[in-house]
């Protein structure tokens, strides 16, 4: 038997591997740990997951045992108020109360293998450290430091590039099998973007319009009022390109594009997504297929913005774009011909995170009909988390004058945290909400033109004032 189909225990259709039992985190100190992952890991353990996890941190710092304990505790209260007094049966506190905390520079030779050895097994490892330092940190491991059922958890961005990318699938392969590698897009956690699949599967109605002879075109849509919030060191070095659209948006792309899959099993799913990206290229008239800008002084709800060259810790010389626009066309039977603008930008004016899918007119309107005829737009919202479909409908008095209506509905959201549910697939052996190997390489190839051309000024920087709806002429 393939080690494969040891992990490999049925649960319906979804994949469930061999349960964790101990979680490294790597980079205890971060800020991924402390606002993101701790909260998620609190969420899971109060609906009654992961309850005996055996919970260890290391990182560069000089921490006692009670100072990595005391983190925990207000990681986890903030995420979980009731968790005191409420129905986890102690768990967190228990967990809190039996994690140990490891000083160690993790890039130093063997210093992450014996860290490793001391655990009990099947091991998570989670890289919450600066991408340059998960890429050696990883390097100097062998399979033999691994035991049998480890895996490993890296976060975004996953390489810097397309040969980056390649060169971390390749270091990773010689440790794990690729279903134990979780390249994390919490994204993916996010109960809206799941929905889709739900929505357009489940749903009779949309799957025979779901395609270029009903869908003109498709906008998937990021933006934040946010500005750089202290992440400057690491957001000038990627820019909204790299941030949000060669990762996430691309996911949300493939999802709302793939063919339907006969399974929820990882497998089925991760092809599907697969074979949309491979599918998918940005033409490659730049000018046309992209656009970037830059956002300069203004004033968000009453906040004074600076220039974001100004910002602290940018650099003007990088040209760092803070609102990205390109044009992807998945090149197949089914969307040939249907533009999918992706979209993202920070210190916007309106926060606006929403797919819309864009419908063609009817192939004739009867004449006589008057009043608006705005295409039908289904748009799917990731925060608020809804469905809204704005249809054409009589208006009030004459039915045959045409008046625009909105069905609206609330979508549940998961009462895990997005980093919840990354951890919930980590910690049950479940890959189906991480990138595989082949398709984050994918994602680069997409972008990696764009980026080039965008480097060598092919294009031009827009300017929109923060605070505002973004370039004039976009
Ligand atoms: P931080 O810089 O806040 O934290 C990095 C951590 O790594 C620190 O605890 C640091 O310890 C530790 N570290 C660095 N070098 C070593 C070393 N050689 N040995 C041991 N520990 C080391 O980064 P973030 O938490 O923000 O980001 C971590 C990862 O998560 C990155 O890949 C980032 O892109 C990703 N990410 C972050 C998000 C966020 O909101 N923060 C969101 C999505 C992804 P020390 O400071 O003591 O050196």
């Amino acid at each position: 038997m393939t080690t494969h189909a040891i992990d490999e225990q049925a649960s319906g259709h979804r994949f469930r591997g061999q349960a964790i039992r101990t979680l490294l985190i790597l980079g205890a100190s971060g800020d991924l740990t402390g606002r993101l992952l701790l909260p998620g890991l609190a969420r899971l353990v109060r609906h009654g997951k992961a309850e005996d996890l055996a919970l260890v941190g290391a990182g560069s710092d000089a921490w006692t045992a009670e100072d990595w304990q005391g983190r925990l505790a207000t990681s986890f209260a903030a995420a979980t108020p009731d968790s005191g007094t409420a129905d986890d049966g102690g768990a967190l506190a228990r967990i809190c109360a039996a994690s140990t905390y490891h000083q160690v520079d993790v890039t130093a030779d063997g210093a992450l293998a014996g860290l490793i050895a001391g655990l009990e097994p099947p091991v998570a490892i989670y890289f919450a450290l600066p991408p340059a330092v998960s890429e050696k940190a990883s390097a100097k491991l062998g399979p033999g430091d691994l035991p049998e059922g480890s895996r490993l958890v890296l976060e975004k961005p996953f390489g810097t590039d397309l040969e980056s990318a390649s060169r971390l699938n390749s270091i990773l392969a010689r440790l794990v099998p690729e279903d134990h590698i979780h390249r994390v897009d919490h994204f993916l956690g996010k109960a809206t973007v799941l929905n889709i699949l739900g929505l357009r599967f489940a749903n009779r109605f949309l799957e025979p319009v779901w395609n270029s002879l009903h869908i003109d075109s498709v906008d998937i849509v990021f933006d934040e009022e946010l500005t750089l919030e202290n992440r400057a060191r690491y957001y000038d070095g990627a820019g909204a390109l790299k941030d949000m659209i060669q990762s996430h948006l691309l996911q949300v792309m493939a999802l709302l594009a793939m063919n339907a899959p006969s399974t929820l099993h990882e497998r089925d799913l991760r092809d599907h997504v697969g074979t949309v990206l491979r599918a998918s290229s940005v033409h490659p008239d730049f000018r046309e297929s992209t656009r970037r800008a830059r956002y300069t002084a203004g004033n968000i709800g009453g906040r004074e913005v600076p220039n974001y060259v100004d910002e602290t810790g940018v650099d003007p010389s990088r040209g760092t774009e803070t609102l990205a626009e390109i044009v992807v066309s998945i090149n197949n039977e089914r969307w040939a011909g249907v533009p999918f603008r992706l979209r993202s930008g920070k210190a916007l004016g309106r926060t606006r995170k929403e797919a819309v899918i864009t419908f063609k007119p009817v192939n004739h309107l009867p004449d006589g009909f008057t009043g608006v005829d705005s295409p039908t737009r289904l748009r799917i919202g990731f925060g608020p988390d809804t469905l809204q479909l704005d249809i054409d409908v009589n208006g009030p008095g004459d039915v045959f004058c045409l008046d625009r209506a909105t069905l609206q509905a609330e979508l549940n959201a998961s009462e895990l945290l997005p980093y919840g549910e990354v951890l919930d697939g980590v910690l049950s052996g479940d890959p189906t909400l991480s990138v595989r190997g082949d398709t984050a390489e994918d994602c680069w190839r997409i972008v990696e033109p764009v980026l080039a051309a965008w480097k060598a000024d092919e294009v031009p920087m827009d300017e929109y004032a923060a605070g505002s709806d973004g370039p004039p002429n976009w």
